[in-house]
């Protein structure tokens, strides 16, 4: 066995515990490097301090990330043309490198992805000819009095005897026609840039109110934009109302029959929340590194504060939970790829385990940066408010480990 090289870089570098990555996933993941660093990082800080209406004004650097993402030739159809194991590490590793670059433009970049990707799971060729996939897409679910409501899709998480307030958004379907009325929230991601919304709402066929998970071009009669949202993290990703007046389009547009609401729902949640725990992961890989490298350079007590046995403990928790994070969320990756049917439950762990790692570990890097790590001359702060964010995004981590918890409740497991 050979000893251990002295430069930890030679030793991990961005690939962490990584044995195995083949030359193409390799390869990808230093292009996708260069572009957060040179890119994402950037332009992500810059944005931060923008007002929301100034992140996607023409001329914005926001439009720059596209263009220079759509470079890399990364695509979903691309993707699903590989071997399904090899398109899980490339998903797994594009997600946490774009997240280590900045967590709201990668939020922008992926959730993009959403009306094309339901329209491939749920193999509709009417959607998939009519949806560029290059195109903005979002996912337009919360209403203003449906957040947690909409995402407990199977009423897992409400209280025994509790009711449901009115919907904010209907759409009624007579025919082959949908008609579509009311409102999305502020928080829908892409919400004031998408072209297409994959749109999850309820629906009256005249026997009382279902669910329905359909497809809106947004350029269609009737719908219009709210204002950019105002927020504490992710500030570099566009969010808003999107509001529906008398919008008609074809039932063709709808992801799968009404009936299946529920699979779409699963679907959707599971694919997001296994995206989220690739993302977030990233997050707190990258607070890890800043960390571990301003450790070498801040001195006290005549020592960079590395020397310290505190500081080397605080970093080894920090970097358990790296790596912790990335393996679930790996692991997820793989197993939804491959499995006949992705697991939910698999999905949701990964989301909560990467999302409080990002927090416990940016907190933890804050600590490292002293005063420093309050002030915005270092990415500290910024990843702290990004990361906080993210236990509330696509389900709040409260109600998505009571969703778990429900799966584990169907059934025992056989020795
Ligand atoms: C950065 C970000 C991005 C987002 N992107 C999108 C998007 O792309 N599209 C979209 O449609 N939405 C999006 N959302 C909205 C997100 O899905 C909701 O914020 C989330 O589902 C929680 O809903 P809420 O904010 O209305 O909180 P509420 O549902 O009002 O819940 C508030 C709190 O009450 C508690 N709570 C509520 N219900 C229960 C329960 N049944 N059991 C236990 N505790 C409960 C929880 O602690 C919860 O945090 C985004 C949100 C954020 C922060």
């Amino acid at each position: 066995m050979s000893l251990p090289s002295q430069d930890l870089n030679d030793r991990l570098s961005f690939t962490g515990l990584d044995s195995q990555l083949d030359e193409l996933t390799l390869e990808f993941q230093q292009n996708l490097h260069r572009l957060a660093v040179e890119v994402l990082r950037p332009i992500g800080t810059e944005l931060d301090r923008m007002t929301p209406e100034a992140v996607i004004a023409e001329g914005s650097p926001y439009w720059d990330v596209w263009t220079e993402f759509k470079k890399l030739g990364a695509s979903f159809s691309l993707l699903y043309s590989l071997e399904s194991l090899q398109a899980a590490r490339l998903m797994s590793v594009m997600l946490e490198e774009l997240t280590w670059g900045d967590a709201g433009l990668a939020i922008s970049l992926s959730v993009s992805g959403t009306p094309w990707l339901l329209a491939h799971h749920f193999d509709n060729q009417f959607l998939l000819n009519n949806i560029p996939e290059d195109s903005i897409g979002c996912w337009g679910i919360t209403e203003p009095d449906h957040g947690s409501d909409m995402v407990d899709f199977n009423g897992v998480a409400m209280s025994p005897g509790s009711s449901q307030s009115r919907p904010n958004c209907i759409a009624t379907i007579k025919g082959n026609e949908v008609v579509i009325n009311g409102q999305k929230s502020a928080w829908v991601s892409n919400g004031t840039v998408a072209q297409y919304s994959a749109l999850f709402c309820s629906c009256d066929r005249g026997n009382g109110l279902e669910k329905v998970a359909l497809v809106v071009p947004l350029d269609a009669k009737g719908v219009t934009r709210g204002k950019p949202l105002e927020k504490m993290g992710q500030r570099a990703l566009p969010q808003g109302e999107i509001y529906f007046d008398n919008v008609s389009i074809s039932t063709d547009w709808l992801i799968a029959p009404v009936e299946q609401y529920q699979q779409v729902a699963r679907a959707q949640l599971t694919e997001a929340n296994g995206g989220m725990g690739m993302m977030f992961a990233g997050l707190a890989r990258a607070a890890f590194e800043e960390a571990l490298n301003y450790t070498h350079e801040r001195k006290q007590g005549g020592v960079p504060i590395i020397g310290h046995p505190g500081v080397r403990s605080r970093l080894l928790h920090m970097f358990r939970k790296v790596e912790a994070a990335r393996a679930l969320a790996r692991r997820n990756a793989e197993y939804n790829m491959t499995a006949p049917q992705p697991e939910l439950l698999g999905s949701i762990s990964s989301k909560i385990t990467s999302t409080q790692a990002a927090f416990e570990v940016a907190s933890d890097a804050l600590q490292l940066f002293g005063g420093n790590g309050m002030t915005l001359e270092y990415p500290i702060e910024k990843m702290l408010r990004d990361a906080r964010s993210s236990m509330i995004e696509d389900g709040c981590n409260d109600v998505l480990a009571i969703k778990g918890g429900s799966e584990l409740a169907q059934g025992k497991l056989h020795s």
